[in-house]
């Protein structure tokens, strides 16, 4: 494996890398350098060869060089002497920020569980206790990189973190629309949880793709000429396998009949406006014959997670059957890259005039969730703002509950105000009836302290007090608390019989 270096993230950042955020970069891959000195992966490679690489990970996606800075350091302070304190005092409280919610994202024991609610609100309460998008975004990028490198790892923890990835971070990639994440995570999750379905179905693919590379190849050439003759300048024209796992469940549902799927290979066509989108379409239904039933206008009417595009099928050349998708750029950046595509344009766009061909998406089904509704709309503000919007984004929609870890990395869902009383209560009854003192964050807080959220809250108990005190009545949260401070409360004297 090639050792990766600074080089490898400027290369790949996509802003303008003026002379500030270049120094910031460099600031950031030196400090933590620094501090990983010495540490190796169970790969055998530097530990901090895992730190350039998430941050060229983010870097490919288009984010700035505050979040690849925070990439870069995301693991010094769990995994070096380094403290947040420290990180604060070099690279100022928003890098902090960042820095100390992934180590608190990494604390979170992510149970397993197959029951699609429990499932909900651990995805919920990521992005609750992420409280800042861009962290989600680095722990995703932190989670590509140590799937792509899950192969060094024991059996039983391949499947673990397969599993974990598949039911939480490939949804979560999929709600902010990085398909780009979305598409290799599950790839990934896929091979090491089915690995014989996996490779069944990459031999399916490899062959039938082999196969019709010269085809492909044909079309393209076909289809530039023909763009060129009429005027459209085309940003790139190429072709693209169909991801293997979203394959497989295509596979599973056409009785594992590969002549069924007709997106199988693609050729991806990007224009620069919407006006070319619709030109060009008519253009490859002039030169190849389209399949009936399979114009699929999504631009004009967008998949319900955002997805604009127009999709074809065609007999292409010598009859072969293909998909022709046509989008301008910044619909294929969305595709890609979803939330973080946002950065990209809010810093380019005087270089291209995105704002002709930019609409805003305002078409949401009742049944989505209101969260992802939440997340789209900030995206169509983002697109209205010329400042940069997502900077400073907070995601506070869960604004009545709060999610407090237990030390073990259990999570406790809570309401709003909630004190470690309910907090106790919330793990057991027994716990609640003799709870002495509590920890938030390692330091005592009163027994009526007001839990904040992502807090680590630590219980104490009495060994002979196991009596709850009615007082507690007064500040508790929980119907749980209350009912069991009023059944287990010591009577008052006399009334003991
Ligand atoms: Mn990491």
């Amino acid at each position: 494996m090639n050792n990766l270096t600074i080089n490898d993230i400027l290369k790949s950042f996509k802003l303008p890398l003026t002379h500030e955020r270049k120094a910031l970069i460099t600031k950031a891959f030196d400090f933590a350098q620094k501090a990983h000195a010495g540490q190796k992966r169970r790969s055998g490679e530097d530990y901090f060869q895992h730190s350039i690489a998430s941050a060229k990970i983010l870097a490919d996606i288009g984010m700035g060089s505050k979040t690849i800075a925070a990439g870069l350091l995301h693991d010094v302070p769990e995994d070096t002497n380094i403290t947040l304190e420290e990180i604060k005092r070099e690279f100022g409280q928003e890098i902090h920020d960042m820095v100390e919610g992934i180590t608190k994202l990494g604390k979170i024991k992510l149970r397993e569980t197959k029951e699609e609610y429990l499932l909900e609100n651990l995805r919920k309460m990521f992005l609750a206790m992420a409280a800042d998008i861009r962290v989600v975004i680095i722990k995703l990028a932190d989670r590509v990189h140590n799937m792509r490198t899950l192969q060094f790892n024991p059996r039983d923890k391949q499947l673990r973190i397969a599993n974990e990835t598949m039911e939480i971070f490939v949804p979560l990639a999929d709600r902010l629309g990085i398909g780009e994440f979305k598409a290799e995570l599950e790839d990934l999750s896929f091979k090491f949880l089915k690995p014989k379905e996996y490779k069944n179905v990459k031999n399916l693919r490899d062959t039938y793709y082999r196969e019709g590379e010269k085809f492909i190849k044909q079309a393209i050439r076909d289809l530039e000429k023909d763009l060129k003759k009429n005027g459209i300048e085309y940003v790139r024209i190429y072709g693209r396998a169909k991801h293997l796992h979203s394959l497989y469940l295509k596979l599973k549902r056409y009785d594992m009949n590969i002549g069924r799927i007709y997106d199988l290979i693609a050729i991806r066509i990007i224009v620069p406006s919407i006006a070319d989108c619709y030109e060009t379409l008519g253009l490859v239904h002039k030169k190849y014959r389209p399949m009936v039933g399979r114009i699929k206008d999504y631009i004009s009417l967008p998949k319900p997670n955002g997805y604009q595009s127009i999709h074809t099928t065609i007999f292409g050349p010598e009859g072969k059957i293909m998909e022709i998708q046509i989008r301008t750029e910044k619909m294929h950046n969305e595709a890609e890259f979803g939330i973080a595509s946002h950065w990209i344009y809010n810093e380019n766009k005087k270089k291209r005039n995105w704002r002709d061909y930019f609409r805003p998406k305002e078409t949401f089904s009742e049944k989505e969730l209101v969260w992802l509704k939440q997340l789209r709309e900030w995206q169509t503000e983002i697109g209205k703002d010329n400042t940069e919007f997502l900077e400073g984004l907070k995601i506070d929609f869960f604004k009545n509950r709060i999610f407090a870890i237990t030390p073990r990395g259990d999570v406790i869902d809570l309401p709003e105000e909630a004190t470690p009383v309910d907090f106790a209560y919330a793990i057991h009854t027994e716990i609640g009836n003799s709870i002495s003192g509590a920890k938030a964050d390692g330091k005592m807080v009163p027994l009526d302290y007001k839990i904040q959220n992502g807090q680590m809250i630590e219980i104490m108990t009495s060994k002979t007090n196991r009596a709850p005190n009615p007082k507690w009545l007064e500040f508790v949260k929980t119907s749980i608390a209350r009912s069991n401070i009023k059944r287990n409360a010591k009577k008052p004297e006399g009334e003991n019989s």
